[in-house]
């Protein structure tokens, strides 16, 4: 599946979005709900991740969906959210594959009743009881 990578300047754009601070929020990089990194991204090595549009997405390479983020946040979501996405995706091709033929399919059936003693019991009316 194509990728929508970020341009360069995306890139340059969310680099100085971000003041130098790791500029990932929330649980989906490993932090509390709305809790922001913020670790210094000073002389390190920034990721420039797609969020919350996935990067496989059409319209995702903008900058509202750029995330400059560390190294261990961007590891963090990539191992916690985007690959079991992905994996998900996969197992549902995998079952589509592996789809068995309608014939395969064998009910169990309905458990044979026991033999009636006689042939009919005289129906009980509510007024009997
Ligand atoms: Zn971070």
């Amino acid at each position: 599946m194509a990728r929508h990578n970020f341009s360069a300047k995306v890139k340059r754009q969310a680099r100085e979005r971000s003041g130098g601070r790791c500029e990932a929020i929330g649980a989906v990089y490993g932090l509390r709900p709305g809790q922001r990194c913020n670790a210094s991204l000073d002389g390190k090595r920034v990721e420039i991740d797609h969020y919350p549009i996935p990067a496989t997405d059409e319209g995702s390479d903008v900058l509202d969906n750029a995330v400059a983020c560390c190294v261990a946040c961007h590891r963090f979501k990539t191992s916690g959210y985007d690959v079991p996405m992905q994996a998900k995706g996969k197992r549902l091709a995998d079952r589509h594959n592996g789809m068995r033929k309608p014939s395969q399919f064998k009910s169990a059936g309905f458990p044979k009743a026991q033999p009636q003693r006689s042939a009919s019991r005289p129906i009980q009316r509510r007024s009997d009881i």
